[in-house]
């Protein structure tokens, strides 16, 4: 398990390990990532450790948000592009590899041919009595 004390964007954040960063507050810090799937491929973490998104507190969570919205633009014109794919993968099913919570910012550009999230699926079939159920279990657990 990682733990603080191993982690490597703890590190960064204490300055141990070295990053180009371009954003930093109280609770935040953006750095852009070391193998870039894209120019101006950006992390945005909170600085302190959660593994996973549920981890973070709301105050936390707020901040991080904060932070993307206020740099996603000048990431993307820095690059000369206008759109972005941002997301996160949220735990090691969803293929995250670094066990601290960060926000992908990829810049992207019209024709760049790599397509939507969408294209990470292959879709179930649902029908409309499974959504309604599955609907009632949601509500069920936010009450
Ligand atoms: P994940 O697969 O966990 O969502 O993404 C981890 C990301 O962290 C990858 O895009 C990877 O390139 C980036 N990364 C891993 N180690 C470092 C590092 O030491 N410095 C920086 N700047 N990025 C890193
Ligand atoms: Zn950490």
């Amino acid at each position: 398990m990682t733990t603080a004390a191993s982690c490597i964007f703890c590190r960064i954040v204490k300055g141990e390990i070295p990053s180009f960063a371009v954003y930093e507050d109280a609770h935040v810090l953006a750095f852009l990532d070391i193998s870039p799937l894209a120019k101006g491929h950006t992390l945005v973490i909170p600085k302190r450790h959660a593994a996973k998104i549920e981890e973070m507190t709301s105050e936390e969570a707020a901040a991080l948000f904060k932070a993307v919205h206020k740099i996603a633009r000048p990431i993307c014109e820095s690059v000369d592009a206008r759109d972005s794919t941002i997301a996160f993968n949220n735990g090691p099913a969803a293929g995250q590899e670094v066990a601290h919570v960060h926000c992908h910012i990829v810049p992207r550009w019209q024709g760049d041919t790599f397509g939507p999230i969408h294209r990470m699926f292959e879709k179930p079939t649902v029908s409309k009595d499974e959504l309604s159920q599955l609907h009632q279990r949601i509500k069920a657990r936010l009450r």
